[in-house]
């Protein structure tokens, strides 16, 4: 079944954030014409880049921010700087759309992908506004799904509970509790919550602010000037057990500090985490992630004094605990919260946002081109669920690719700008391949 008036492009990519637009600029250069879809308002930046607040900053210094594997300077040239500030989110999403302008060959489409159906060698891509296209090869570069709903917080008011925190309900959210002076109650200690905690204080927001999660951890800052690196060679590093990697991380935090022994990792994460296995995988998710995760995903050290300020004046409070109980009472919401020290906690507050992060589970997902693709066995999940199975080629199946955070089965370091540019450009050099050998 051939739709003789659908438009054929070599390349469909789906997602136009920061993992579609090097794949699609790669391609581009190579020769290779690209249709890059998205229908989000957010085609060149993706939901990273695309914020308008000046508040929100890089969470990596400029030189390691090229998106150029090979041009490391790229991106602090671009900004005219020593290579060690933290730059804007929005310069970078400049930055970003500026590389897309350069490149000749890539046709921007506005609309949302829906359905991918194979047909013959290829496939036909179903768009929102009814539209189909022909494409060669498909690229899912889709990114984080939203969060799925909280527990215990449906039917509240949608003006009350934000389950997105990037939407632009949670925009207008944050306006109103600033001009109403309400406390604030979020779910997650996360980077999402520093991001909108700042949001919140560059509104003029007075309340208090609850910031809620099972450990209270919250990420940790770079140091500035950064320390030299202490490089280490993956044979030192301990495998295929987490108990042992982490005696070794520790020990190795205590002689050349946390941050240095943190960055050493990074350019071994794919081996050391595919040398673990599916077992001591599972076993880190459980217990070493969340440690992980704050001393991993660092934050500028100005905003990291600013969250100290607010904590000192009262005005921010991380909470170790979880949630027991939330009720909406006319304009505000009631949260019962049980402390991880035995105590309970009351709160009302005027919204509580959900910053506990994207979904967990792709096979809850929303998002119908993912629904159809995992329905009809075109692609599936990897063994936790995180995303898609690929392989070393980020294959997910028969003419498809996937990068960025669908692939962190795989990787799992894959959700930041120093990975996945060198994933853009791998893709690419493998679709042009696939491509020129099939002609
Ligand atoms: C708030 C935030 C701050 C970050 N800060 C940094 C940082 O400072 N440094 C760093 O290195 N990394 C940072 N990261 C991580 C990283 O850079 C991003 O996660 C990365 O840009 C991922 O890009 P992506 O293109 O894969 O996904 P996204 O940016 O999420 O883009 C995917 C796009 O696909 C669209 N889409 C999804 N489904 C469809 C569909 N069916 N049809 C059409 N379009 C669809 C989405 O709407 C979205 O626009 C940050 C991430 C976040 C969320």
């Amino acid at each position: 079944m051939r739709s003789d008036a659908a438009p054929v492009h070599p390349v469909a990519i789906v997602g136009g954030g920061f993992s579609g637009v090097m794949t699609a600029v790669h391609l581009a250069a190579k020769g290779v014409p690209v249709a890059l879809i998205d229908g989000t308002g957010r085609l060149g930046r993706g939901v990273a880049y695309s914020t308008r607040e000046p508040v929100h900053l890089l969470n990596v210094v400029t030189a390691k921010m090229s998106a150029w594997p090979d041009k490391p300077d790229h991106f602090s040239q671009w900004c005219a700087d020593d290579g060690l500030s933290f730059a804007e989110r929005r310069a970078f999403g400049r930055y970003l759309g500026d590389q897309l302008a350069q490149a000749d060959g890539v046709t921007p489409i506005e609309a949302m992908a829906v359905a991918a159906k194979r047909v013959g060698d290829g496939w036909l891509v179903t768009l929102s506004d009814g539209q189909q296209m022909e494409a060669s090869a498909l690229v899912l570069a889709q990114g984080n799904q939203p969060p799925t709903p909280f527990p215990g917080s449906a039917g509240l008011p949608e003006q009350l509970f934000i389950n997105n925190p990037w939407s632009e309900a949670a925009h207008a959210a944050v306006e109103r509790v600033a001009e109403e002076g309400s406390d604030v109650l979020i779910l997650g200690t996360g980077l999402t919550m520093v991001d909108t905690v700042l949001s919140l204080a560059a509104a003029g927001h007075e309340g208090r602010i609850t910031a809620l999660s099972r450990r209270g951890l919250i990420p940790r800052p770079h140091v500035h000037p950064p320390r030299p690196p202490v490089p280490v060679s993956l044979d030192e590093v301990p495998h295929g057990n987490v108990i042992a990697l982490w005696r070794w991380l520790r020990r190795r935090s205590a002689e050349v500090g946390f941050q240095a022994a943190v960055d050493a990792l990074r350019p071994h994460t794919h081996a050391i985490w595919q040398q673990l296995g599916e077992r001591e995988q599972r076993r880190f998710m459980r217990h070493a992630r969340p440690w992980w995760d704050v001393h991993r995903h660092r934050i500028a050290p100005q905003v990291a004094e600013q969250l100290k300020d607010m904590i000192a004046a009262g005005q921010l409070e991380i909470v170790a605990g979880r949630v027991r109980r939330l009720e909406a009472d006319s304009d505000q919401l009631r949260v019962a919260i049980a402390r991880r020290d035995g105590r309970e906690a009351l709160r009302e507050v005027g919204v509580a946002f959900n910053c506990t992060g994207p979904l967990g589970d792709l096979r809850r997902t929303a998002d119908p081109l993912l629904r159809g693709l995992l329905e009809d066995g075109s692609v599936r999940t990897d063994a936790f669920a995180m995303g898609l199975d690929v392989d070393s080629r980020s294959r997910a199946g028969n003419g498809v690719w996937a990068l960025g955070p669908l692939t962190k089965g795989r990787y799992w370091e894959i959700v930041a700008v120093p990975d996945i540019r060198h994933q853009a450009q791998a893709v690419a050099a493998d679709i042009h391949e696939e491509l020129v050998t099939h002609v």
